[in-house]
């Protein structure tokens, strides 16, 4: 009785999540090349998504139409339900490169985002800079400029800037891709815990299977490109909150990474299969 209840409750919840965003039938191209082709995206609120597929697959183009940067050749994105060609939502976003502001201190680039938000008094501002700041264990170094800071501080410092825009949504495309391995662990458990605490929508692009893995609720696996497709959507079964030594020690997880690159990979050789025939039925062979 009390597993049917709770089963009802679960369900229930399910049904009751909004849909974040909704891309339909997108297709875009750069030059008249096609560079993605018919992508149908749902992502629920509060998910993690994350994006993979081999370089040049337009998982970053396919960001630049979400967050409304660029607009698709067809189709149409919706985000919280409305098309962003009408209205373009709110959203924060970190890139492996993401520069923070070189000549302004953590503090001070924090305060920069604040300010487009909040009308607050400079010392009011100076500690909520601050409390992000502690939030991604970064309360010692808010006087530090950026190039007083390692990648990792860096890196951290711009999460804490793209949360204190104080948007829900929030894009990262390889944000990790240039850290250490410890750093990098570290900063995934950061995203799970601003996911868990503050029910953000997250789209995150890697290359790396494990990392995609421990953080993501979805992987969205593309082919290769141009033109890019969605090859297949992939439901990671592993409940959260995730232990990572435990989860990584599992056959279970080991089985599904290797599934999860064998999906990458056939795209792969079948593109260059594709390639191939081209050039033994081509004239310059
Ligand atoms: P990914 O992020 O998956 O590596 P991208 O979205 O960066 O892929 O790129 C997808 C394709 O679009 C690639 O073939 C790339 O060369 C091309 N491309 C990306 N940006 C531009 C641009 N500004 N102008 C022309 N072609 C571009
Ligand atoms: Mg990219």
């Amino acid at each position: 009785m009390v597993t049917v209840l709770q089963n009802l409750t679960f369900e229930q919840k399910k049904d009751d999540i909004k849909n974040k965003i909704e891309a339909k039938s997108i297709s875009f191209d750069y030059d008249g090349i096609e560079i993605l082709k018919n992508i149908n995206l749902m992502i629920k609120e509060g998910e993690i998504i994350v994006f993979m597929g081999p370089s040049g697959s337009g998982k970053s183009t396919l960001l630049r139409l979400l967050i409304g940067l660029n607009s698709p050749k067809h189709g149409e994105i919706l985000v919280n339900n409305q098309a962003i060609s009408e209205t373009l939502p709110d959203s924060s976003v970190v890139f492996q490169d993401y520069a923070l502001f070189p000549w302004l201190t953590a503090e001070e680039n924090i305060i920069l985002a604040l300010k487009q938000r909040v009308k607050k008094s400079k010392k009011e501002l100076q500690q909520l800079a601050k409390s992000y700041l502690e939030l991604v264990k970064l309360g010692h170094a808010n006087k530090k400029y950026p190039g007083e800071m390692s990648g990792g501080m860096r890196q951290r410092a711009a999460i804490a800037r793209a949360l204190s825009v104080g948007s829900d949504l929030m894009f990262m495309d390889e944000p990790f891709g240039a850290l250490d391995p410890v750093t990098r662990i570290q900063l995934q458990d950061l995203i799970l815990q601003v996911n868990r605490d503050r029910q953000h929508t997250i789209v995150f692009v890697t290359h790396d299977a494990e990392e995609a893995i421990y953080i993501a609720d979805r992987i969205v696996m593309f082919t290769p490109g141009p033109p890019g497709e969605i090859a297949e959507i992939i439901e990671v079964p592993f409940s959260k909150p995730r232990n990572r030594k435990q989860l990584f020690s599992t056959q279970e997880f080991n089985q599904f990474r290797d599934y999860v690159l064998d999906i990458m990979n056939k795209g792969i050789f079948e593109k260059l299969e594709e390639k191939l025939e081209v050039r033994t039925n081509g004239d310059w062979i």
